[in-house]
């Protein structure tokens, strides 16, 4: 092998490692014979290797650093924002209309209540009262059940059957 084949290996597969042992054999062989090639040898390592030996890291700008953690960020609090509109929206269904008609009517009759205790000495009535009551909460409850469908019964009724 000739100098000028020996340095074309040089300057292309030998100092990539990519030649086969065989070849590197005979390379070195030449080099360890050669002191021109081996010069040669040198420069090519010296300009071709060496400077990306000490090459620093590449280093990415502290802005894209921060640019990603703030899509970050923002992807989480709307992750956030997103769950709170669904509890939101799981608490407002989560009262339904009869609970809300429940609710204002238990309100009406503690009124009645109220207003019954301060005027009535009758223990037996207010007894009964609740008696009627009780009876009447199971209806509202049972509503669908008992033909009571989209059909509120006056309180105020209900009391006067009962106590008049
Ligand atoms: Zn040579």
């Amino acid at each position: 092998m000739d100098c000028s084949k020996i340095k074309e290996l040089l300057l292309t597969d030998y100092l990539d490692r990519q030649a086969d042992v065989r070849l590197r054999i005979q390379v070195q062989k030449h080099l360890g014979a050669c002191a021109e090639c081996r010069r040669f040898e040198e420069e090519v390592r010296m300009a071709a290797v060496s400077p990306f030996k000490n090459a620093a890291k590449p280093e990415a700008p502290e802005s894209v650093w921060i640019n990603i953690k703030d899509n970050i960020a923002r992807s989480e609090s709307r992750k956030l924002s997103l769950l709170d509109v669904i509890t939101e929206k799981l608490k407002v269904f989560s009262l339904p209309r009869p609970a809300f008609a429940l609710a204002s009517t238990t309100l009406v009759f503690l009124i009645i209540f109220a207003a019954i205790t301060k005027h009535s000495a009758d223990k037996n009535q207010i007894r009964e009262y609740f008696a009627q009551q009780i009876d009447f909460y199971a209806i509202l409850s049972n509503g669908e059940d008992n033909g009571y469908q989209n059909h509120t019964p006056d309180p105020g009724v209900y009391i006067e059957k009962y106590l008049f």
